[in-house]
């Protein structure tokens, strides 16, 4: 056991070949605007691979999208990228922002469909005119530029695939089409996370699936929100946040351990690389990230 902690240890030590990025969403009002940029304070010296912005179906979210990606290239040496949805824009429409995202300098975009107008769990009715899905999405922006794209990925099957067919062969496609990565909604079996891993390799799909971590700061939220994506949250999950609805303090350093284990044991199957859904908010991640072994660089040691 000793041993097997110490080569852990190791592994994160010295050359550490863990990488990260995250996941922040467009604020929508000044206090929210304070409260990211202090994350992103927080977070940058961590030197991520990537940070990505969220993107919402209405007019205004899309702007501020597309505001917050400009400022964190204006103002900070991390790479930035967009998410893009297809939901409710005509290809003309989308085709518009996708150039402006590269006039600006913006060079990533997590590309995807979006969910229905009507919410999760409602039919999708693609625009008339618009990108139908993230494969149509994805084939559109290589047409336009040469970006590095990721797309979405989901260890326990998207709520609207039928079978396990239908969900690899939507993600092959997604790759046939150009894309690089994809990041993983989140989830909390490790087990089914390495069971989908399989099975994607199986599928002969060879592009880096970046899990998608989630630290629970607020535990009723974070359910109700598996319970639409169709995520497990294992008893045990549920059980650690009894009776802490009302004690935050203890919430925290219960969300932060349940979050560590999960990296941890991920480390150990062999994975390097993690991408945290922030919700905007610097504190569990920056302790993972410290027990991942990485250290905040100064720009100075960036430089070098
Ligand atoms: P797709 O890959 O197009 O597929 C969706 C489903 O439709 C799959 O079940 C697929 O099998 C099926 N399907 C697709 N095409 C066909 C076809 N021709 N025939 C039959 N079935 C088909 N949402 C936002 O609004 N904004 C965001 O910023 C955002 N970021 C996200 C980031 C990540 C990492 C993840 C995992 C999700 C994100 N989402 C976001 C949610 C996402 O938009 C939804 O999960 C959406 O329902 C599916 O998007 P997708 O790109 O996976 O769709």
């Amino acid at each position: 056991m000793i041993e097997h902690a110490n080569e852990r240890q190791a592994r994160l030590t010295g050359e550490n070949d863990i990488a990260v990025s995250f996941e922040f969403f467009p604020p929508q009002n000044e206090k929210m605007e304070e409260a990211l940029w202090q994350s992103i304070t927080k977070l940058a010296p961590i030197s991520p691979r990537f940070v990505s912005v969220t993107y919402g179906a209405s007019g205004s979210t899309r702007e501020r999208t597309h505001n917050t990606v400009a400022r964190i290239l204006k103002e900070t040496s991390l790479q930035p990228a967009a998410h893009l949805t297809c939901v409710d824009a005509s290809r003309d429409e989308v085709n518009e922002v996708i150039r402006s995202y590269w006039n600006v300098g913006v060079r990533n975009i997590v590309a995807l469909r979006g969910d229905p107008v009507g919410g999760i769990g409602t039919a999708y009715e693609p625009h008339p005119d618009g990108y139908v899905n993230a494969v149509d999405l994805v084939g559109g922006i290589r047409k336009i530029a040469d970006f590095d794209i990721s797309v979405a990925a989901y260890p326990e099957r998207h709520p609207e695939s039928a079978d396990w067919g239908v969900e690899l062969d939507n993600l092959k496609r997604k790759v046939d089409a150009g894309a690089a990565r994809s990041i993983t909604q989140f989830f909390f079996d490790n087990d089914l996370f390495e069971s989908y891993l399989e099975r994607v390799w199986a599928a002969g799909i060879n592009i880096p699936i970046l899990p998608g971590i989630v630290p629970i700061h607020s535990f009723k939220q974070i359910a109700s929100f598996s319970e639409k994506t169709g995520t497990s949250v294992p008893d045990w999950l549920a059980h650690r946040f009894e009776g802490l609805d009302e004690d935050p303090e203890t919430r925290k350093l219960v969300a932060a351990t349940v979050a560590a284990e999960q990296v941890m044991d991920l480390v150990d199957r062999g994975i390097t690389d993690f991408h945290f859904y922030t919700m905007n908010k610097a504190d569990l991640v920056f302790a993972i990230c410290h027990i991942l072994g990485l250290r905040p660089t100064t720009p100075e040691q960036e430089a070098a």
